[in-house]
């Protein structure tokens, strides 16, 4: 962002507003803990601000710090809406299109408010007045912390909004170990140790809430991983039959994709869940180096994100899904054996 640019929203920031703070449809913890931690941010100085999600978040995230506070526009369509409408400011977090916000796209797009971009994924939109835009960010929370620095005010970060941002450097980096990660992801990290983050609570509360249906559900998508060594390739596929068996509640299968990459020589991995209430199948895709997933997903699965992280749906059933995944596969079995 430019010098120029700052001083503007620091000028902008200068005076209470009426804000909204809105992230992408199914949000993780990335998505919560950014917006979160500009929440607690902006209500320091006073701002009346709102965080609006476009659908409810998974359990394992309802503790993070303030998410009892946030609006959900499926089920406060009205109060949202209004929200979105009387807006003087929209910032617009972890998403880079108005269509990955679900059913608020057209609330969005309708908002004649000015939008501030915070976001790592590629190729953005250009909705935004001010673009904080990054690919080579690990997350969204660790643009937050820039966002915060850049303004000169690091000092308000306290044990509340340190927390917020640890949960979203954590869960986008894989605790820290993915490619994203870097230097300054830790620096900042061991900022937000110092200034209250509980950094083994924080991971506990993300990750060892898990209840015994949630493991068998893991079970049974280990069971379907199958292995296509000449791609190195692996994928994962989840019926709808089966997530009913297990009991399924939504954040469920967040992070089984990543079991296939940790196969030896595998550098691809998939995962297909079937969604009947939507009539899609969810995909989500995983790459090491430099296979870039978000191509990937854009050519073939309507959809995109990262390099190594991409999400995207099918129309088709869950069999002609795979099907369909495992015939482009020839046209990259190049790249693939090339990394
Ligand atoms: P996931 O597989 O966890 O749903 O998504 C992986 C990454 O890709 C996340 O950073 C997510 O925000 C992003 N992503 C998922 N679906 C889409 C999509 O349809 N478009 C874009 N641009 N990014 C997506
Ligand atoms: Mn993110």
């Amino acid at each position: 962002m430019k010098k120029q640019e700052i001083e503007q929203i620091k000028q902008l920031l200068s005076t209470p507003k009426k804000i909204v703070i809105v992230t992408h449809k199914n949000p993780d913890g990335d998505a919560i803990g950014s917006t979160l931690a500009l929440y607690h941010y902006l209500i320091k100085y006073n701002h009346k601000t709102t965080v609006i999600l476009p659908n409810d978040c998974p359990s394992f995230l309802k503790w993070v710090p303030g998410a009892e506070t946030m609006l959900i526009h499926d089920y406060q369509t009205d109060t949202s809406n209004r929200l979105i409408k009387d807006a003087e400011i929209v910032f617009t977090l972890d998403f880079n299109a108005f269509h990955r916000t679900g059913n608020m796209e057209t609330a969005l797009a309708e908002s004649e408010a000015l939008k501030i971009m915070i976001d790592h994924h590629q190729a953005p939109d250009h909705y935004a007045k001010f673009m904080f835009s990054d690919v080579n960010m690990s997350s969204t929370c660790e643009m937050i912390y820039h966002f915060i620095d850049m303004l000169k005010d690091t000092n308000s970060i306290d044990a509340t909004i340190a927390t917020c941002i640890y949960v979203g450097i954590m869960t986008d980096t894989g605790s820290f170990k993915f490619d994203c990660t870097t230097s300054t992801t830790h620096q900042i990290v061991a900022q937000l140790i110092d200034k209250g983050a509980n950094n083994s609570q924080i991971h506990n509360n993300v990750y060892d809430t898990n209840s015994y249906e949630r493991l068998q559900l893991l079970g049974c998508a280990l069971n379907n991983l199958k292995v296509l060594p000449e791609y190195r390739t692996a994928y994962i596929s989840l019926s709808q039959d089966e997530l009913n068996k297990y009991n399924y509640r939504k954040g469920d299968t967040e992070g089984v994709v990543n079991y296939g990459l940790s196969l030896d020589n595998v550098i691809l991995a998939a995962i297909f869940i079937e969604d009947q209430k939507e009539g899609i199948i969810k995909i989500s895709l995983r790459s090491k180096g430099h296979f870039s997933v978000n191509e990937m997903s854009r050519a073939h699965f309507n959809g995109g994100g990262h390099t190594n992280a991409a999400g995207g749906r099918s129309y088709l059933p869950l069999k002609d899904t795979i099907e369909n995944f495992i015939s482009i596969l020839p046209s990259y079995k190049k790249a693939l054996n090339n990394e």
